[in-house]
């Protein structure tokens, strides 16, 4: 977006102000320039050259969780996001590119690297290092040690072509993305297994990389490009018909930015659109799921999916709009909004009694996995998916 674009869509911005119910920072901070209609005032300010960039503008873009849920509001339908975006963009640009903060979405982008960083992490586990680390001052580092400890100690799920338990001559591609090789190993593992099992071969190319939404919601559209241009390339050359996601950040990002020459599928719909008599059949389960809508699923069919086990009471997270604070990056970024706002979701989560928190989003499952653990309440967090292959049938 040139600056002219990101100042014609900011003024379709009418400032009615319709947004701000609806905006987790300012239910937070009831700050204006925390809103949504007061950061499009600061992005047009910008562009236009009349404020000059201060950290205390950058804090109020920074502070942004960019869940868009003042997108849905809008009745003018700007097109916030993209704004932020650009703006932040721009802010990288003006920061000679940021680059401490490049150097560690780099790391945290790439399955490789992170993987040192996931076995440093357990060498040090064995040392004092990482309790005096913990009692340093700073907010940033404490979150993260305390969200590194949801990395798993096994090796990540190798690449390759996993042949289909029974062939039937079809193929699908599986998006792994970053993280997600480090913290989600048992829901790929699950993944593989149920596609394998209703006769699909799975690949997942070496070459696959992050989706790049970290990166484009940081500031850094250039590097957010090139991973969809290395994804593309992917599906170009593979003979699958289709590309399975299992995070729906990744899903978003991918579908939005053109990432995959075939469709885009989530695994969750996927297994919806099977016919049905390739459905597993699924053996009763007498708990209690509540289901979270992440800010990035707002059309998840999680909720028909898990309505498909028989017996299972299903019942949506109260007040599932509003965003979970994990967004992405933001958990590390801006530790005490994101806290803040994942424990208002534990205390809805509380009162619904239930036995399993159910989300298709591997930064929300992260945060609620800490909190619940934090909080001490019996509460598995899953995947949907994770939930359907616990109560498949195994002949
Ligand atoms: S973003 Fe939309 S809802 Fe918010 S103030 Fe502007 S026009 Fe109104
Ligand atoms: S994206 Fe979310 S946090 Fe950011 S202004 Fe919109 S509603 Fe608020």
């Amino acid at each position: 977006m040139t600056p002219e674009q990101l100042l014609n869509e900011a003024d379709r911005c009418v400032k009615c102000g319709l947004c701000l119910p609806e905006c987790p920072t300012y239910q937070v901070l009831s700050n204006e320039a925390d809103s949504p209609r007061g950061r499009i005032s600061l992005m047009q300010a910008l562009a236009k050259g009349e404020l000059d960039l201060s950290s205390q503008i950058e804090t109020h873009l920074d502070r942004c969780l960019g869940c868009r849920a003042c997108e849905s509001a809008c009745p003018s339908g700007v097109k916030y996001s993209s704004l932020l975006d650009a703006s932040r963009t721009v802010i990288t640009y003006r920061r000679n590119g940021k680059p401490f903060f490049h150097w560690l979405l780099n790391q945290l982008s790439n399955p490789k690297r992170l993987g040192y960083l996931n076995k440093t992490y357990h060498t040090l586990q064995r040392t004092v290092l990482l309790t005096i680390i913990a009692k340093l001052p700073s907010a940033k580092l404490k979150r993260l040690l305390v969200l590194a400890k949801q990395l798993v100690g096994t090796a990540p799920t190798e690449a390759g072509l996993y042949p289909a338990d029974l062939p039937k001559g079809r193929l699908v591609q599986l998006f792994t993305g970053c993280v997600a090789t480090q913290v989600e190993q048992p829901l790929i593992q699950t993944s593989l297994t149920l596609l394998r099992s209703l006769g699909y071969a799975v690949e997942i190319p070496a070459t696959q990389v992050c989706c790049g939404a970290m990166h484009r919601h940081n500031g850094f559209e250039a590097a957010a490009e090139n991973y969809c241009m290395v994804n593309r390339a992917q599906t170009d050359k593979s003979l699958a018909q289709t590309l399975i996601t299992l995070a729906s950040a990744c899903h978003l990002e991918l579908l939005e930015h053109q990432a995959s020459s075939v469709p885009v599928v989530s695994l969750v719909e996927f297994l919806l659109k099977l016919p049905a008599n390739e459905f597993p059949p699924l053996k009763p389960f007498t708990g209690r799921v509540a289901l979270h809508t992440p800010c990035s699923a707002s059309n998840d069919h999680s909720f028909e999916l898990l309505h498909k086990i028989p017996q299972a009471e299903i019942i949506e997270l109260p007040d599932n709009k509003t965003c979970c604070g994990a967004a992405g990056s933001y958990m590390l970024t801006q530790p005490t909004l994101s806290i803040a706002l994942g424990r208002a979701k534990i205390e809805q989560l509380k009162a619904c009694r239930v036995d399993v928190l159910a989300t298709s989003n591997t930064g929300c499952a992260i945060q609620f996995r800490q909190l619940v653990e934090e909080t001490g309440l019996p509460i598995q967090v899953m995947h949907p998916v994770e939930l359907i292959n616990q109560q498949r049938e195994i002949k």
